[in-house]
């Protein structure tokens, strides 16, 4: 069995399926609940509000919609900005804008990185074994 640190608390423990310990899932799991009931009573709410209200933080909150577990389908007033460009977003890390460049410039920057890996690898094995 795998022992990690909790990614939350920090503490150790058998690493099954989640980066966090199940402490921390049992604690998040709760306030998903409470997340989830708030907004269903609140449809208006913004993520400040949300975060206010229901005493859950922001990333966790973001972090629950990012996953899928979180859906905002009833609360319009409810998005975080994009990773890459600051635009509003509803479901996953990036705006529909960037998550199509993402898709289309991906295969550009794989090729790119792998040709830098490349360099280096090839300078730092001639430096030496050479002599
Ligand atoms: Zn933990
Ligand atoms: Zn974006």
């Amino acid at each position: 069995m795998p022992i990690a640190n909790c990614k939350r608390c920090g503490r150790l423990f058998n690493k099954i399926r989640r980066d966090i310990c199940p402490a921390c899932v049992a604690e998040e799991d709760k306030a998903f609940d409470i997340v989830r009931q708030y907004l269903r009573e609140h449809r208006d709410a913004t993520m400040a509000q949300v975060s206010e209200e229901t005493g859950v933080g922001v990333d966790l909150i973001i972090s629950m919609i990012q996953d899928g577990r979180l859906m905002l389908r009833d609360n319009p007033n409810l998005h975080y900005p994009c990773e890459r460009c600051g635009k509003p977003t509803r479901a996953g890390r990036f705006c529909p804008a960037c998550t199509k460049e993402l898709s289309a410039g991906l295969g550009a920057a794989a090729r790119e990185l792998r040709k830098k890996a490349e360099q280096t690898d090839s300078q730092g094995r001639g430096y030496y074994s050479r002599g």
